[in-house]
C-alpha cells in the first residue's frame, strides 16, 4: 500500500510502498478515506527536537482519520466489516489507575498513532476495536477525520459550565475555531475569540463568534461585554505565551481557565496575582476524555446545532504532502486534510 513515512531522522516525509498492516486478534483494518494534518504532523515533518527526542523511524505517520473497516480480527465483536468509522488515536493500556478510574485521556502508557506506531497517511491502518468510534450514515468522512481534534475543543469546552457563560477563546486555529462554533451551541451567552491574524479571525466569525478581534483588542471588548467583570471562562488555545497571561488577566475572579495550548518552552507565571488570590480554576485538557467527550461530539453533530464543515479549508492528495504541510505553516489555513481513497 501506499503510505507517507518518516523514513530517517531529518526533515520530510517520504510517499512509498510499504507492506499493509497485519492485524491481531483484538483489532480491525481501516481503509482510510480522510486524514487530518496537524501542528504535531508539522512538528514531525521538520523533526524538532520534540520529534526527535519522541519518534522512532521509520514509521507511518498521522493520526486523524476517517474510513471503512475491511477486516475484522477474531476476538472482535462488535465492530463488522463495512462499518464507517473514526477512531481515538491513544492508545491506552485500559489497566493503570486512570484507565480504570474514568481518566485513560491521562494514561501515562498512552502509544499514539503516526507518532509512537504506524498512523493513518496510508491506505490502511490497523486499529484496537476498542479505540474504534461508529459513525452515523448522515456524517461524512470529512468530518469523520476531524474527529480527534474537533474532540480536543469539544473536551476543552465542555469540562468547563458554558450554558449562559460569557466565554474568551484565545487563539484561533482550526481547534480554537471548533471551539467557537460549540461554545455556541452549547449556549454560550457571549463568546469573544482572539486572534493576530485576520484570515482566522474571520473564520471564527463565521463560526459564530460575536466578537472576533486582535489580542490587542481583547482586554476593552472583554470589559465592555462583562461589565468590566471579566469573562467566566477562558479556552486557552493558542500556547502564545502572551495569550495565557491575557487567559489570567481577563477571567473574572472566581472563574475558569480551560489550558489546550502548548507553550513551546517553559513559562513564568506570577501565581498570586494570576491566580491565587483570583480564586479561579485551571483545567489542563490533555487529548480527548474516553469516550465521554466522543458521545457528546456525536450527539451534537447529530443534532445538526454545530456543523464543523466551514473549518476545512484545504485538501490534499498524498503526493501533495508538502503542499499541505507549507499550507498549515502559512498559518491562513482552518483544518488541512488529505483525501486518500
Ligand atoms: P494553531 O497553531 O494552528 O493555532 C494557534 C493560534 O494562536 C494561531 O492562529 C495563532 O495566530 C494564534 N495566536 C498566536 N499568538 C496569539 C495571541 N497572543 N493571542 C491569541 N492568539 C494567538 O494550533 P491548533 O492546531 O488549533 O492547536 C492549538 C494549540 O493546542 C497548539 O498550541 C497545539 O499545540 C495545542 N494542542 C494541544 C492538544 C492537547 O491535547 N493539549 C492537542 C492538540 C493541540
Ligand atoms: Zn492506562
Amino acid at each position: 500500500m501506499k503510505a507517507l513515512v518518516k523514513e530517517t531522522g531529518g526533515p520530510g516525509f517520504v510517499l512509498r510502498d510499504v507492506p499493509e498492516p497485519r492485524i491481531r486478534e483484538d483489532e480491525v483494518l481501516i481503509r482510510v478515506r480522510r486524514a487530518g494534518v496537524c501542528g504535531t504532523d508539522v512538528h514531525i515533518y521538520d523533526w524538532d527536537s520534540w520529534a526527535s527526542s519522541r519518534c522512532k523511524p521509520p514509521f507511518v505517520v498521522g493520526h486523524e482519520f476517517a474510513g471503512d473497516v475491511v477486516e475484522v480480527g477474531r476476538l472482535v465483536t462488535d465492530v463488522q466489516e463495512g462499518d464507517r468509522v473514526t477512531a481515538e488515536g491513544h492508545i491506552v493500556d485500559g489497566r493503570c489507575l486512570l484507565c480504570r478510574t474514568g481518566n485513560a485521556h491521562v494514561c501515562p502508557f498512552t502509544k499514539i498513532i503516526g507518532v509512537d506506531r504506524d498512523g493513518c497517511f496510508a491506505e490502511y491502518i490497523a486499529m484496537p476495536a476498542t479505540n474504534v468510534w461508529h459513525l452515523d450514515d448522515s456524517i461524512s468522512y470529512d468530518v469523520g477525520g476531524i474527529h480527534d481534534p474537533m474532540g480536543n475543543a469539544f473536551h476543552t469546552a465542555l469540562t468547563a459550565e458554558i450554558p449562559g457563560a460569557t466565554v474568551l477563546v484565545t487563539g484561533c486555529g482550526p481547534i480554537g475555531i471548533f471551539a467557537v462554533g460549540i461554545c455556541r451551541a452549547a449556549g454560550a451567552s457571549r463568546v469573544i475569540a482572539s486572534d493576530i491574524n485576520p484570515t482566522r479571525l474571520a473564520l471564527a466569525t463565521q463560526m459564530g463568534a460575536h466578537d472576533a478581534v486582535h489580542p490587542a483588542e481583547a482586554e476593552a471588548v472583554v470589559m465592555r461585554a462583562t461589565d468590566k467583570l471579566g469573562v467566566d471562562v477562558v479556552l486557552e488555545m493558542s500556547g502564545a505565551p502572551a495569550a495565557i497571561h491575557q487567559a489570567f488577566a481577563l477571567v473574572r475572579v472566581g472563574g475558569r481557565v480551560q489550558m489546550l495550548g502548548i507553550p513551546v518552552k517553559p513559562i513564568e507565571i506570577d501565581l498570586p496575582r494570576e491566580v491565587i488570590f483570583k480564586g479561579i480554576t485551571i483545567y489542563g485538557v490533555v487529548g480527548r476524555r474516553m469516550y465521554d467527550t466522543w458521545h457528546q461530539m456525536t450527539r451534537f453533530l447529530r443534532a445538526g446545532t454545530f456543523d464543523p464543515t466551514p473549518v476545512i479549508t484545504h485538501r490534499f492528495s498524498m503526493s501533495d504532502a508538502d503542499a499541505a504541510i507549507a499550507a498549515i505553516k502559512s498559518g491562513d489555513a482552518g483544518k488541512v486534510i488529505l483525501e486518500i481513497a
